[in-house]
């Protein structure tokens, strides 16, 4: 995502270049190599098509850094963002784009104290990043002034239209001097969009990032076809396979969110649900144990999806496919960020299979087909994996009470027994394949083999049906693994 360009070919002075590197920011992104030269020196607008994760926040952030006064402590700078999440977010990142100079930040949304608030507004504040809601709140009040102010930013535009917020987009750029430059960040440019941007903007400079190239240049992208019953146990089946799985998961629907992380986490597996019913405090606490790794994997809906700016997943799976391209786009460009390389696993049954077709399309990324693993291969995998942790972990020197204790349980004899039973206990789960019976692919009618990433086997080898040993469909697999489920997971 980064290019050979530096922070100092584009003209930003040597505090700031200090801290980016205190940050580890080495070069530029795209977004930040087109928009920031355009804020530094030019007069005009900007409407930028860039999403999350592309770096946005300090493409516009480092330049209206270097722009303000230090120490007016009068707003100068509004940033609007559609989530207090988001909002919070940007809010932490330009603080810490600020160097040493005496620049007050201050996150402004709903359900936080209000009289925190209207003493740090008081005391004096130079860039303001809010919520439209309690943007407004502050306006009437009258405890938010935006007389002084020289930069507007819209951040993740189309979501605050999404939600309603365009009217009061609308006041608060009332309130704003005439003079100011405004940036507009948006991850699609719907009609709307260009409307907002034609009423209250002047001349502006286009940038654009394109998700498609950024997803396509780190973000494998696959799908598998299987019936809507086998979509849980081919979660498990991935999960178990891959050596690393830090994972969004998307849901079409609250009621399916819950469901699923309900059944995930009876497979003692540390999973967390994040939907619209989630309160913000319950919210804050989710996503910050996701953050530090407690939990691994994220069961969302689009909605609550929003804003999360969560690095190093290693999987995005689309476990109900979404209903548009843009969402699809979006949802897949929360993996393989910042040079990270990541995979995006869509779930297709029969009744999804036009979704996908229609994505690949409209956005002309090949979606390669790919096949479920064996249940061996599971197990292959699962017997690998034990065995390299068991290895690191001896690497590590135990302390000597448990080389006594050790030893104690070795004199007992059968040490294969015993080493058995503690693999067991550790690890859990099974490693018999009839905890992963076949899985079959259901027969595609309209089968176009013939599309751009579409399967490219051969017709005979293309496994539309699987088959048990004895050459006959698995009838009655669903109810095989019902039996097994319980004793297995
Ligand atoms: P954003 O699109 O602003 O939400 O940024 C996404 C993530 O990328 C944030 O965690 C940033 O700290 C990080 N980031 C932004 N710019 C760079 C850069 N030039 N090099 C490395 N990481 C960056």
């Amino acid at each position: 995502m980064t290019t050979n360009l530096t922070f100092g070919d584009l003209g930003l002075s040597a505090d700031i270049l200090e801290a980016l590197k205190k940050k580890g920011f080495e070069n530029p992104t795209p977004v930040q190599e087109q928009t920031i030269p355009l804020l530094l020196s030019g007069e005009k607008d900007i409407i930028a098509q860039a999403q999350t994760g592309t770096g946005k926040t300090a493409s516009f952030g480092l330049p209206i850094i270097e722009r303000i006064t230090p120490g007016l402590g009068k707003v100068q700078a509004i940033v609007l963002a559609p989530t207090r999440e988001l909002a919070s977010q940007v809010a932490e990142e330009l603080e810490s784009l600020t160097a040493k100079r005496d620049i007050r930040i201050l996150p402004v949304y709903g359900g936080q104290g209000m009289d925190t608030q209207l003493r740090l507004l008081k005391k004096g504040v130079d860039i303001i990043v809010a919520t439209p809601g309690r943007a407004i709140d502050h306006l009437k009040r009258k405890t938010l002034k935006l007389d002084d102010v020289k930069f507007v930013v819209l951040d993740e535009a189309d979501e605050m239209l999404n939600m309603g917020f365009v009217e009061d987009i609308e006041t608060i750029l009332s309130h704003v001097p005439e003079e100011r430059r405004m940036l507009l960040f948006s991850a699609t440019m719907p009609p709307p969009i260009m409307r907002l941007a034609k009423k209250f903007m002047g001349g502006y400079d286009k940038v654009k990032v394109a998700s498609k190239q950024q997803s396509a240049a780190n973000v494998e992208q696959i799908f598998y076809e299987m019936y809507e019953k086998d979509k849980l146990r081919a979660l498990r089946r991935l999960i178990d396979t891959e050596a690393e799985f830090y994972a969004l998961v998307f849901c079409r629907t609250r009621a399916g969110s819950d469901r699923l992380a309900a059944k995930l986490s009876g497979m003692d597996l540390d999973v967390e649900a994040l939907h619209g019913d989630v309160t913000q405090a319950q919210r804050e606490r989710i996503l910050a144990k996701f953050k530090r790794g407690h939990s691994t994997i994220l069961v969302a809906t689009d909605v609550a999806a929003r804003g999360i700016d969560i690095n190093d997943l290693t999987h995005v799976i689309n476990f109900d496919m979404p209903d548009s391209s843009e969402a699809y786009v979006h949802r897949i460009g929360r993996t393989g960020r910042a040079g990270k390389t990541g995979k995006a696993i869509s779930f297709v049954a029969p009744g999804e299979f036009r979704k996908i077709r229609n994505i690949m399309e409209v956005t002309k990324t090949t979606i390669q087909k790919a096949y479920l693993p064996s249940g061996q291969s599971v197990i292959e995998a699962k017997r690998n994996a034990m065995k390299a942790k068991v290895f690191a972990a001896a690497e590590e020197e135990a302390p000597q009470e448990f080389h006594t204790l050790a030893k104690e349980i070795l004199d007992s004899g059968k040490p294969k027994q015993l080493l058995a039973s503690l693999l067991k206990m550790h690890f859990g789960g099974s490693m018999h394949p009839n905890a992963y019976p076949e899985i079959m692919e259901p027969e595609r009618r309209s089968a176009a083999p013939s599309r751009r990433g579409f399967d490219r086997r051969p017709s005979s080898s293309r496994p539309f049906k699987s088959f048990g040993k004895s050459g006959k469909p698995h009838k009655h697999e669903a109810a095989v693994f019902k039996k097994k489920k319980k004793a297995h997971f």
